[in-house]
């Protein structure tokens, strides 16, 4: 198709565009300058004796159909001339911005997972909150001085009636470890104090094989008075005097306690296995670790237990991060 084909073409549609604004109500003036075909010359004016011809009809135009290639540039200034005659627009007038659509909106009643946040009610921010007392703050434990004067001259069980001597404890007062014995005997009764006597004696090598001072560890028993004959505590006298044993623990916080013979071990472990069993098996009292181990009194009566209560004490040692002194016990 040539230029000025299209160019018809082109004045064709704008025809057309403009016919359908007016239809619609839109009010636009023509294209003034919009390229018209020129009109052909009316033809002579016959002379009256000259018979007159039938009137020229026009075909109709044909159909409007888009060109097949690419249009021309000339057609396409001619295309945007026409466009801005009818719309309006000036031939350097911006187009209105492209207002994109926002694929991520979603309406507010469609939020999905977003949580929406909530306010509080204002009654609820204006109202102090109720004022919760503190738990008040754990009691320091009392000096051991402290235990020892609330133990008095103490009658709270009938030991109290053949004692000498109560027989408190020894020994350091912040001790990483401690040995718990059942109660006094006959020289710690007159002595006032603890493991004194030939299993005393023996208690403080083993101490020493340990790498310890005497002074070093602290000693106590479960009860403070000596129970005649050396029989073992009963349960009355233990649970008159266990109290005070407690508070020298919780006052000492040793890392680790070890337990001497059966009737100590028996109330810190709250247990009645033998002590046969028990011996050599780390346990617990509340949260401290306990070493169940023969009383040097029994070792003096069964050497033979000799080794295995050293086996307990350096298992100990090795708890406690320590090493064996070179010429150790044994
Ligand atoms: S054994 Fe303990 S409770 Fe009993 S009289 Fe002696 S100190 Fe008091």
């Amino acid at each position: 198709m040539s230029a000025r084909a299209e160019l018809r073409d082109l004045v064709r549609q704008i025809r057309t565009e403009i016919e359908w604004a007016q239809r619609i109500g839109i009010v636009i003036d023509p294209p003034r300058e919009m390229p018209v075909e020129a009109a052909p010359k009316p033809p002579p004016k016959p002379r009256a004796s000259t018979p007159t011809p039938p009137p020229r009809t026009t075909p109709p135009p044909p159909p409007m159909q888009r060109p097949s290639g690419p249009p021309s540039p000339e057609a396409m200034a001619a295309r945007e001339a026409a466009r801005a005659a009818v719309f309006g627009l000036a031939n350097n007038a911006t187009p209105p911005p492209r207002i994109e659509p926002d694929r991520d909106f979603k309406p507010s009643f469609d939020r999905g997972s977003t949580p929406v946040p909530t306010r509080l009610p204002m009654s609820r921010l204006e109202t102090p909150l109720p004022a919760t007392p503190l738990p008040p703050p754990p009691p320091e434990p009392p000096s051991l001085e402290a235990v020892r004067a609330d133990l008095g001259d103490c009658t709270r069980c009938k030991l109290h009636k053949t004692r000498k001597n109560i027989v408190f404890g020894v020994g350091n007062p912040n001790a990483e470890l401690m040995f718990i014995g059942e109660g006094p005997g006959a020289d710690e009764d007159i002595q006032g104090e603890p493991f004194v006597g030939d299993a005393g004696a023996l208690l403080t090598k083993m101490i020493e094989a340990m790498g310890f001072k005497r002074s070093d560890v602290y000693i106590a028993n479960i009860v403070k008075c000596r129970p005649p004959n050396n029989r073992d505590p009963e349960p009355d006298e233990i649970d008159a005097c266990e109290p005070f044993l407690r508070a020298q623990i919780a006052t000492v916080k040793p890392r680790i306690i070890v337990t001497l013979g059966k009737p100590a071990s028996h109330l810190l472990l709250r247990t009645n296995q033998p002590i046969t069993s028990l011996r050599g098996n780390w346990s617990r009292y509340l949260d401290i670790p306990v070493m169940p181990t023969f009383h040097p009194a029994y070792i003096l009566r069964e050497p033979a237990q000799k080794r295995p209560v050293w086996n307990d004490l350096q298992a100990v040692v090795r708890a406690l991060g320590r090493s064996l002194p070179e010429r150790g016990g044994g």
